[in-house]
């Protein structure tokens, strides 16, 4: 058993009352590899915003949980060398399926797990969730619960269609349950392809597809019911179509990759939205970088000569976000 507090890591409890209150959100970004790691961390610390490392099913297949771990403990380390006496850094699961694989993440050293029972009757996603919640919090490690479903594919979660969040189920849910933050579905969807081209216009002026709206509606009743309660979007890339544009100019071949609209995360950002999850746009600017790379040096064989500009183009690309669409720069309790 490793208690998160002895790694120098967070959970999300004041984090997200900090967010809220200011009228900002925390980013949530999945991380693989130390390249994004090391993006992410120098984002954060330059920026001065609490963070969120999310570890998911594939990351766990990919890299290995333990791994992952250690690299979280390592990533405060990092940020501490770079200048951040006090940085404010979460390891969360991302969409943990079962009571199992939470405890497991629980008691090695993560300080904040996702139950997803989302896919689950009403009552079994609550009665899993509690459990969890009750496991978790014994050792002061916050939880997010699901409540509807995201369409799109992300590692090994995927749905055809979305099915809104119900407002009227979100007081009884959080009551029971006891989770700290709860995923809401207003639309955003995971994966770079999130909406259908016919479900799309197109913008006169760039001749760009442009996606419906979210359902603001929705977010509106559900904080109605849960007034000042975390609630966490994801699948909320913006799918940046520079990225698009250099991926399928070097080479590429990605085909109507649509995101969600920066201007919605930053009004989202604004309300009682307090996580954001940003996973596809790091990938894309990853891929970005490395084909161009390949393609204007195609002797070059030095992974290091193409995943420093990966890693590079990443961190622009989180610093953008923290700066530009959720406002979480400069808001760590101890500046
Ligand atoms: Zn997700």
């Amino acid at each position: 058993m490793v208690n998160y507090k002895d790694l120098g890591l967070v959970n999300t409890r004041d984090m997200f009352a900090r967010a809220i209150k200011g009228g900002y959100a925390i980013p949530a970004f999945n991380f693989n590899n130390m390249e994004q790691l090391q993006a992410i961390v120098k984002a954060a610390v330059e920026t001065k915003s609490p963070v969120i490392l999310q570890v998911s099913k594939g990351a766990r297949n990919y890299a290995n949980q333990t791994l992952l771990r250690y690299m979280a403990e390592g990533a405060v380390e990092y940020a501490k060398e770079l200048g951040c006496a006090h940085p404010e850094i979460v390891l969360h699961l991302d969409h943990g399926d079962s009571f199992e694989l939470c405890k497991s993440c629980v008691d090695m050293g993560f300080s904040s797990v996702m139950i997803d029972g989302s896919h689950l009757p009403y009552e079994e996603n609550v009665a899993l969730t509690k459990k969890v919640v009750e496991y978790a919090h014994q050792f002061d490690v916050t939880v997010e619960g699901e409540l509807g479903v995201l369409a799109g594919v992300e590692d090994e979660v995927s749905a055809e269609h979305h099915t809104y969040t119900n407002p009227e189920e979100v007081i009884d849910f959080a009551t029971r349950t006891g989770c700290d933050s709860l995923a809401i579905s207003i639309g955003t969807s995971h994966g770079a392809y999130k909406f259908k081209p016919e479900q799309c216009h197109v913008d006169p002026a760039t001749g760009r597809l442009v996606p419906p709206p979210l359902a603001f509606e929705v977010l509106d009743a559900v904080m109605e019911k849960l007034p000042g309660f975390p609630i966490v979007l994801h699948g909320s890339s913006s799918v940046p179509q520079e990225y698009v544009d250099m991926i399928n100019q070097y080479g590429g071949k990605l085909e109507a990759a649509i995101g969600i609209p920066e201007d919605e995360l930053r009004k989202a950002a604004k309300s009682a939205v307090c996580k954001i999850n940003i996973d596809s746009d790091s990938r894309l600017a990853m891929t970005a970088a490395v084909r161009k790379v390949f393609a204007e040096k195609p002797a070059e064989f030095d992974p290091r000569k193409y995943l420093g500009p990966a890693r590079d183009e990443m961190e622009k690309l989180y610093k953008h976000k923290i700066i530009n669409v959720l406002g979480s720069n400069d808001k760590l309790a101890n500046l």
